[in-house]
């Protein structure tokens, strides 16, 4: 199977996943109480999927995470059009009229505070991937490959995605509907999936809270085996 990110390599890494539909129905606000209708999300299950990524894919991905720097260019050109444009008026106009010197200030805090944004997070990312061993890191990184370049519309509804690994079997309802977003029935029925026909009890493990700025759709690597 091909990867799912450039589409030319052989996947190596293999993901099965549970595609998720998601509808928003917009509501009326009606004069009369009975012609009002509340906005409304419909989410359904559709049907298991096979991603796979290209070891090529993953090692960029991983690289790009553990040197913010290199991405950094690409995502500070809004932000460096802002720097340039408030220097520009600082340079030119700074100290001679209030309204232009405000005005540049304002542009240059602007684009300051973006990059510092970015590397607070790239930082708290890389942090993570720090208390990871390699292995996890690899698959942390595959599946942001995976969550990145997989479709994320069909027709009107919007689509996301539920990894299948070997915490998914250690998860609870609950577990499903707050890591990803999932509906009581449908977090019902995901567990009947993922668990077989069987029923089975006792899983109740507590997860502790995560403290993260990332997706909380990305799977859940407090919950897989640290070595
Ligand atoms: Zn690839």
């Amino acid at each position: 199977m091909k990867c799912i990110r450039c589409n030319t390599n052989e996947g190596s890494f293999s993901f099965k996943v549970m595609e998720v539909h998601e509808e928003y129905v917009s509501g009326k606000s009606g004069f009369l109480r009975s012609s009002r209708k509340p906005s409304q999300k419909i989410q359904n299950l559709s049907d298991m999927k096979e991603f796979c990524v290209c070891d090529a894919c993953i090692d960029k991905k991983l690289q790009a995470t553990m040197n913010p720097w290199r991405d950094f260019l690409n995502y500070y050109k809004v932000g460096a059009v802002l720097l340039v444009f408030g220097i520009i008026i600082l340079v030119n106009y700074g100290g001679k009229d209030t309204i232009y010197t405000v005005g540049g200030v304002f542009l240059v805090m602007i684009a300051l505070l973006r990059a510092y944004g970015y590397f607070r997070k790239a930082k708290a990312k890389k942090d993570q991937y720090m208390k990871m061993s390699e292995n996890n890191r690899r698959f942390v990184s595959a599946w942001e490959c995976v969550s990145e370049s997989a479709p994320k519309r069909l027709g009107n509804h919007s689509v996301y995605y539920i990894p299948l690994t070997d915490a998914t079997d250690r998860m609870t309802r609950e577990d499903f509907s707050r890591y990803y977003k999932l509906t009581p029935e449908n977090a019902d029925e995901f567990y009947r999936i993922v668990h077989g026909s069987e029923k089975k009890h006792g899983h109740s493990k507590v997860v502790e809270p995560v403290e993260e700025d990332l997706d909380e759709r990305e799977p859940n690597t407090d919950l897989t085996d640290e070595d």
